[in-house]
C-alpha cells in the first residue's frame, strides 16, 4: 500500500520510492556450501530482497592464510554454485581489490555503485558475535542495516550482548512484530532462517580424508574440488 512521502508497505518493512533492495553476503567461501545458499534464499524471499551478491574476500582478516585456497579457486565455485538461481550474483569486488578485505570498504564500494539502493548486510551470527573485532565497525553498523541470521550452536539473542546499550536498541526480531514504521530504530535484524548445519571446515576436512560431499555442497563444486585437488591435506 502506498505510504506518505514515498514509502511503500510490504510485508513489515517499508520500501521508500520503490528503491531495490540489496543484500550483502560476503564470506572466505572455503569453499560455498550448502549452508550458504539455504541461508541466503531464505533471506531473499522471507524479507524480501530484489538481489543478493555473493562476495567472497580476497584475504580474510580473521583467518589463518596457509588454509585458505587462492582466491581464484574460490571465487570460481560460488559461480559454480550461484549457477542459474534467480536473485542471486556473485561479485569479485573484493577479490579484485586484493589484499586483506574489510566490510566498511566493500560496502563503501557498492555504495557508490548503487546510490539509490537500501543495503543490507547478511551475516551469520557467528560472524556477528565478532563484529566488535572488525574495521570501523560503528560505521558499518551505522552505513547500513543488517540481517543476523542463525547458525546452529549460536544463539541470536547473544546479537544484543555484543552490540551493548549503543546500538542494543536497533535489534529487532524479524519478522518483527506488527508494522514497522519509516522512523523505527530498527536496523538490525534477527532472522531465523532454519539453519543447515554445514561449514567449509567441516568439508575441508570431509575432503581431506576422502569422504563424499554429498548433500553439503553443489555437484559442480565438488566436482571443482576433486579436479583441482583442493584441500587435500586438511584434517583439522
Ligand atoms: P569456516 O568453517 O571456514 O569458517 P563457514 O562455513 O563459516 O566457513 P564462511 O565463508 O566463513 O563459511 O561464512 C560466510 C558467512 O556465511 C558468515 O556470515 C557465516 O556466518 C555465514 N554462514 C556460513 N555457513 C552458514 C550456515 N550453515 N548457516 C547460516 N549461515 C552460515
Ligand atoms: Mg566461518
Amino acid at each position: 500500500m502506498p505510504w506518505p512521502g514515498g514509502w511503500t508497505h510490504e510485508t513489515t518493512i517499508m520500501r521508500y520510492m520503490g528503491n531495490e533492495r540489496i543484500g550483502l553476503l560476503g564470506g572466505t567461501y572455503n569453499p560455498i556450501h550448502r549452508g550458504h545458499i539455504h541461508a541466503a534464499e531464505r533471506v531473499r524471499d522471507g524479507f524480501p530482497l530484489d538481489r543478493v551478491l555473493i562476495i567472497p574476500s580476497s584475504i580474510p582478516p580473521h583467518k589463518r592464510v596457509e588454509e585458505v585456497a587462492p582466491p581464484e579457486h574460490r571465487l570460481r565455485m560460488v559461480e559454480l554454485a550461484v549457477r542459474g538461481r534467480s536473485g542471486f550474483e556473485v561479485d569479485g569486488v573484493e577479490i579484485r581489490a586484493g589484499g586483506r578485505s574489510y566490510s566498511i570498504h566493500t560496502l563503501e564500494t557498492i555504495r557508490a555503485r548503487f546510490p539509490r539502493a537500501d543495503i543490507f548486510l547478511i551475516i551469520g551470527i557467528d560472524a556477528f558475535l565478532e563484529i566488535d573485532t572488525w574495521r570501523e565497525y560503528r560505521r558499518v553498523l551505522d552505513g547500513c542495516r543488517q540481517i543476523v541470521i542463525s547458525r546452529p550452536g549460536f544463539r541470536l539473542e547473544d546479537a544484543r550482548d555484543v552490540l551493548g546499550e549503543e546500538f542494543g536498541r536497533r535489534i529487532c526480531r524479524f519478522p518483527v512484530s506488527g508494522k514497522l514504521e519509516p522512523d523505527s530504530p530498527c536496523t538490525v535484524f534477527l532472522m531465523d532462517v532454519e539453519p543447515l548445519d554445514i561449514s567449509s571446515t567441516r568439508i575441508r576436512r570431509r575432503t581431506g580424508e576422502g569422504k563424499p560431499l554429498t548433500g553439503l555442497v553443489d555437484p559442480a563444486v565438488e566436482k571443482y574440488i576433486k579436479e583441482n585437488g583442493l584441500y587435500q591435506g586438511s584434517h583439522e
